[in-house]
């Protein structure tokens, strides 16, 4: 039996001073039961927990790590910077390194504003869409997750092109009132959408590829479909690549589809494991964003001189060493194990990998939207999960979570994950 006594102790001290014990709620364990453990370390592709287990981590702070846990690079980075002083309020020459990396490297950006959070970018990619055109009303799909911000918590209402009503008490009605939700993969809806509301529609945002609903790929023609259709009625294309930038291919999902937003949100990734995100585009729509314009969006750490650092030190390490091949085809492997196994064992299950982002469904498959996921075994998946957590491999605690993986991911990693993986499933398909 796994000892978890240290973390069963912090998790009650946790309880009795944060909200469940976390900072953000997945952390919880709510959708897989059971309680969490809390990390003492990590390095490469681990994760030490404070009772001294070790697991082979696929969380990878949702994303975020793409080099491994703590990259030497990267800690460097940080540590030489944090000697000059953790913050100013003042401009800094790492700001402007890492604007040019971003802007190289992510084909639609020409100019981009550094914040501190994925939701932070959203919502200014969102007050920016909303100036810029001078409309109010923004389109997204069900189960695609942009932040907390209040115009995206927001579910859709029955049919398509209906008024959305809020998704959390404390969004006023009248603000989801302004956000329109349809399926995923649903260009025909979209177009239907835009009939009754085109006008009025300042943006559409989308997960290129969705990651926060488990991972539900793009159909052929359904991001060209979007960027006619954005074009045609005088809106805005958002690419929400807080999970994609630099993880599916270093441009993101726009380079690996040759699709151009109008505006880009970066997140995760973009701060190698630092609290940076960042939201661009086209130049003459982000020269209205203060001070050059007059749509106001402010921040005392953004552009945080340790965040920078970390952010130009994972950059130029992966424009060097392009691992994005090579993690795709760990990551194919890793799955055809997994589904292999299901195979064998008579388990539905269905899956997919692009870059260092994998996952799957307990589901015949294809999963091509919210409703496809939520089709999904989901008893399984918690049975599953436990099973792969006791033998000592980390994935994502929901089933509604995609996985992740990073260059520190060897072959010798992913041989035991699939060893673990076969027999979590075997024991949990009894
Ligand atoms: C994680 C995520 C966000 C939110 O980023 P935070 O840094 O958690 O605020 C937004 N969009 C997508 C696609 C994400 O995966």
């Amino acid at each position: 039996m796994v000892k978890r006594e240290r973390s069963a102790e912090l998790f009650r001290r946790a309880q009795e001073l944060i909200p469940g014990g976390v900072n953000s709620p997945v952390r919880a364990f709510r959708a897989v039961g059971g309680e969490p453990f809390f990390v003492d370390r990590a390095e490469g592709a681990r994760v030490w927990d404070v009772d001294g287990n070790e697991y082979v981590d696929y969380v990878l702070s949702w994303g975020a790590i793409l080099l491994g846990h703590a990259h030497p690079a990267v800690v460097r980075a940080v540590q030489e910077a944090a000697t000059r002083g953790t913050s100013y309020g003042i401009p800094t020459g790492a700001e402007v390194e890492l604007a040019e990396l971003v802007t190289t490297l992510v084909p639609s950006v020409e100019m981009v504003r550094f914040v501190s959070s994925g939701t932070e970018a959203t919502m200014s990619a969102l007050r920016l869409a909303r100036g810029y055109t001078g409309r109010d009303l923004v389109l997204k799909f069900a189960g695609c997750y942009h932040g907390h911000g209040d115009s995206f918590l927001v579910q859709a209402g029955s049919g398509v092109a209906t008024l959305g009503l809020p998704d959390s008490p404390g969004v006023p009605a009248a603000l989801a009132a302004l956000t329109l939700t349809v399926p995923y993969n649903d260009a025909e809806a979209v177009a239907a959408a835009f009939q009754a509301h085109g006008e009025r529609i300042a943006a559409v945002i989308v997960e290129p590829v969705v990651g926060n609903a488990g991972y539900i790929p793009p159909v052929e023609g359904f991001h060209e479909a979007l960027r006619r259709l954005t074009r045609q009625y005088g809106a805005l294309l958002i690419f929400d690549e807080v999970m994609t930038g630099f993880r599916v291919a270093p441009g993101g999902a726009q380079e690996r589809f040759g699709i151009e937003p109008d505006l880009t949100t970066l997140g995760k990734v973009v701060g190698g494991g630092l609290p940076v995100a960042a939201y661009g585009g086209r130049r003459d729509i982000m020269e209205r964003v203060a001070p050059t314009g007059p749509i106001y969006q402010a921040g005392t750490l953004s552009g945080n001189p340790l965040a920078m650092a970390a952010g130009v030190a994972q950059l130029l390490y992966l424009r060097e060493s392009r691992p994005h091949p090579d993690l795709e085809r760990r990551a194919n492997r890793l799955l055809d194990g997994l589904l292999g196994a299901a195979r064998e064992l008579g388990v539905p299950a269905w899956g997919g990998a692009m870059g260092g982002m994998w996952g799957f469904h307990f589901a015949e498959g294809p999963v091509r939207n919210f409703d496809d996921a939520r089709a999904a075994d989901v008893e399984l998946f918690r049975r599953f999960f436990w099973g792969c957590l006791r033998r000592g491999v980390n994935l994502a605690p929901s089933a509604y979570e995609a996985n992740f993986l990073s260059i520190a991911h060897g072959d010798a990693e992913i041989d035991f994950t699939i060893d673990v993986m076969r027999a979590a499933l075997e024991e949990a398909a009894r």
